[in-house]
């Protein structure tokens, strides 16, 4: 069973994502739990969320992915910007216990000058501050392309931001394709080298999702910035490898290409066509 789906807007509730999803032939999605620059979150409608998870169910919907704002950064050198992470992730964190089980991605954050030991130091403390032990939510970190100061440009970063958190059973990981093909993680020619690393260094049972984006950019080249499917420097096969691995069946793919509804209804037939399972 392939598990795919896309990014979509939340601007009209969970019920109309979950309708758009299996209109594009999807049984996952991803949403921004806010305005992707912060902002105040919209009030839930208990009624849209009942209906929505009565969906999930009756149309074999795998885990969804919510997204955390951009501008969250846990381990910004300013005092303020640390306090609107903590505010916002709590915010998200309580709304997302109206639909039980699901996922949490963030970015970890950018130390901007401060160094990666410090960054993570605070990435830390904020995830301690925040998880409780009655949360259902997996909380993921995602892989990043190194960019400028960016945390999470490699896995062992990841995997000491798990280490300092109390509640370790709460974390995961979200492997963005395009992010690690530009930090220098060989996905076209050596996958299983790439996935044997992630798991010797995270172990695989963290990895709860994966973002399937094609590159902009060579790689190694730490940019971020992310490419239709076969467009770009990765290549319809390593996407088509990465779908059909035996250590990555079950969990949700969700494609975060440059793309409106149709093209992403395209690159979902493209890849369910191109799954062997
Ligand atoms: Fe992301
Ligand atoms: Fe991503
Ligand atoms: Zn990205």
């Amino acid at each position: 069973m392939l598990n795919i789906g896309c990014h979509l807007s939340a601007s009209k509730g969970y019920l109309h994502m979950g309708e758009e999803a299996k209109s594009i032939g999807a049984n996952t999605f991803q949403f921004f739990t806010r305005n992707p620059r912060g902002g105040k979150a919209k009030d839930i409608d208990e009624n849209d969320v009942k209906a929505f998870l009565e969906f999930m169910k009756d149309n074999n919907f795998s885990q969804i992915l919510a997204h955390a704002p951009y501008t969250l950064n846990a381990c910004s050198a300013k005092p303020e910007t640390r306090e609107f992470a903590l505010n916002t992730m709590k915010d998200d964190l309580m709304r997302m216990e109206y639909t039980p089980h699901q996922l949490y991605n963030f970015h970890p954050g950018s130390h901007v000058g401060q160094g990666a030991e410090v960054g993570i130091d605070l990435i830390i403390k904020q995830l301690n501050a925040v998880l409780w032990e009655d949360m259902t939510t997996t909380v993921l970190l995602e892989t990043m392309a190194g960019k400028g100061s960016e945390i999470g440009r490699s896995f062992e970063e990841l995997k000491t931001i798990i280490d300092g958190v109390k509640l370790q059973e709460k974390m995961g990981v979200c492997l963005d394709t395009c992010h690690v093909y530009d930090a220098g993680y060989d996905i076209v020619n050596n996958l299983d080298g790439v996935l044997e690393d992630f798991d010797r260094i995270i172990g695989l049972d963290r990895l709860k999702a994966i973002h399937v984006n094609d590159s902009k950019n060579p790689f190694e080249s730490h940019k971020d910035r992310h490419e239709k499917i076969g467009e770009g420097s990765i290549g319809f096969q390593t996407m088509v490898n990465i779908i059909n691995h035996p250590r990555l069946q079950g969990i949700p793919f969700l494609l975060e290409t440059p793309n409106e509804i149709d093209g992403y209804a395209n690159e979902i037939k493209m890849l369910r066509d191109a799954y062997k399972g």
